[in-house]
């Protein structure tokens, strides 16, 4: 280990470390190791106080801001971050065991560009005017919404805290961040950041704590934004609870996406875009393209290069460079994955590949993949949030779009093939928020992210975040005297 990754403290409220050894003891396990590298507290109801309360009082002077001014912030954090990459990405690999190899390209990176992003657009947020006969007129005021919650998954935390962060704070919203607590080390370098970058104390807040933690947040009246990235359960708690106060919602839940590969594909695109959308971050992806939908003549020689091409994987050290395979976050999730892959045998699925824990410590499992899977089993149809590939074979294009949306999930989609055509039609047919052809799980900031049907609710990145961070105040100006009936 490069350096010690222990924080100087818990939490992280109006611009300072903020400790209490009351709360409850979190360890923070380096998942390559299994070891404890680390321990914060979990927020007391005292701390939650503190930070709802210094993000409420920041408020209105963050909002006073110009736009322009917030985005220079925002900008300038997105410089530090770049500058520190190296250092922010072992903390990502250590947060979570992702490999080096994908946290140096994927994780800062990622965050940067949205501070960036959202840094360049804040000071291009206006109103509009709406011309009326006689003269009227209606203008529109953008507003920031207050005080929002951002509540993260263990997967990607840097940049979960950025894409709710950039937005909010570009809008001239102050917000209380709670990390995972599987991963609660990111977070707090990226406050300390904003607040070297010149963001006032008060308006970006960490604090650490488990579910009960969230939920204190989510239903304080002072709370005008949820946006949550986590599972559907979680999803479905949270956002029931913001609907008490009537609370503005973003949620970014799982998915069970599919992946639907013709057999006029180019085979090494094909098996590219599956292994990005199954195996990068040790499949710990939510819009992961887990049902591979292979039209019939081609599943012999797609599964053949699949499982060639996955002798290749480097299994090891995360912080050796060269390495592409790294661990699963934590004991509990690599149970769930050999559950569902026992689950997977058991149920007459063929495991073609992997699927087998190593005998090391940390929580280490080689990628599987399964062929002869049929769309009712558990493995097709549950979020596995691991390194599990189903193939599924289908012999028409209807079948394949129908198959494709019978699942409550709507994150993502994918098809592979040569025809532009067909690929339109399908995307069309997706009921699915973000959409591939001949590729897979690329997020550029400039696209919007988000899920549809159980997957979520909103937008992230692009202009579309905007609209779920701010609200329009409509103005009627009169030129002419009202007219009243008596
Ligand atoms: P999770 O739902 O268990 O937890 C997510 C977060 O919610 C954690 O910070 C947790 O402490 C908090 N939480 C739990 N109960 C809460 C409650 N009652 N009130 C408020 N907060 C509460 O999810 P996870 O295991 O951390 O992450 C994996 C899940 O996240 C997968 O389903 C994955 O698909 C999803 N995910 C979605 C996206 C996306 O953008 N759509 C991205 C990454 C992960």
């Amino acid at each position: 280990m490069s350096y010690d990754p222990q924080p100087v403290a818990s939490h992280y409220i109006n611009g300072e470390h903020v400790e209490d050894a009351a709360g409850a003891e979190i360890p923070v396990i380096y998942p390559a190791s299994g070891e404890t590298i680390a321990r914060v507290h979990a927020a007391t109801p005292a701390v939650v106080e503190q930070a709802l309360a210094a993000a409420d009082a920041a408020k209105r002077d963050w909002a006073a801001m110009s736009g322009t001014e917030r985005g220079r912030v925002l900008r300038r954090a997105a410089d530090i971050i770049r500058s520190r990459n190296r250092e922010l990405s072992e903390l990502e690999t250590l947060d979570t065991g992702k490999p080096l190899s994908e946290t140096l390209v994927a994780d800062a990176t990622s965050a940067a560009d949205a501070l960036e992003y959202f840094g360049g657009l804040a000071g291009a947020l206006t109103g509009e005017h709406v011309a009326l006969p006689g003269g009227d007129f209606v203008y529109t005021i953008r507003e920031p919404l207050g005080v929002c919650v951002g509540i993260g998954a263990w997967n990607y935390p840097t940049q979960i805290a950025c894409w709710k962060a950039a937005p909010a704070l570009a809008c001239g919203n102050t917000m209380v961040f709670k990390p995972s607590e599987t991963t609660p080390l990111c977070a707090l370098r990226i406050a300390e950041i904003l607040t070297e970058a010149g963001a006032p104390p008060g308006v970006f807040n960490v604090v650490q704590g488990m579910g009960e933690v969230g939920a204190a947040l989510v239903s304080d009246s002072r709370v005008a934004k949820v946006s949550l990235t986590g599972s559907v359960p979680t999803g479905r708690r949270v956002y029931a609870m913001a609907a008490e106060g009537m609370k503005h919602a973003t949620m970014e839940l799982g998915g069970k996406s599919p992946l639907v590969i013709f057999d006029d594909a180019d085979l090494d695109t094909a098996v590219s875009a599956a292994i990005n959308g199954n195996f990068y971050s040790t499949g710990q992806v939510c819009s992961n393209g887990t049902r591979v939908f292979v039209q019939a003549g081609l599943v012999d020689a797609f599964c053949a290069r699949v499982a060639e091409r996955m002798k290749d994987a480097v299994i090891g050290d995360p912080m050796d460079e060269a390495t592409t395979i790294g661990p699963m976050v934590s004991e509990r999730q690599i149970g769930i994955v050999e559950g569902y892959i026992a689950q997977g045998k058991a149920g007459g699925a063929t495991l073609v590949a992997g699927g087998e824990r190593l005998d090391r410590p940390g929580f280490w499992i080689t990628p599987a993949l399964f062929r002869d899977v049929t769309d009712d089993m558990a493995i097709a149809r549950e979020e596995i949030f691991g390194p599990v590939m189903s193939v599924m074979s289908f012999d028409t294009e209807e079948e394949a779009l129908a198959r494709a949306n019978a699942t409550e999930f709507g994150l993502a989609a994918g098809v592979i093939t040569r025809d532009l055509a067909r690929a339109h039609r399908m995307v069309a047919g997706f009921e699915a928020g973000s959409c591939y052809i001949n590729t897979y799980n690329l997020t550029p900031v400039e696209a919007p992210f988000g899920g549809s049907k159980m997957s979520g609710v909103g937008r992230e990145n692009s202009r579309a975040a905007i609209e779920h961070y701010s609200q329009m105040k409509s103005v009627y100006v009169a030129l002419n005297a009202p007219e009243a009936p008596f």
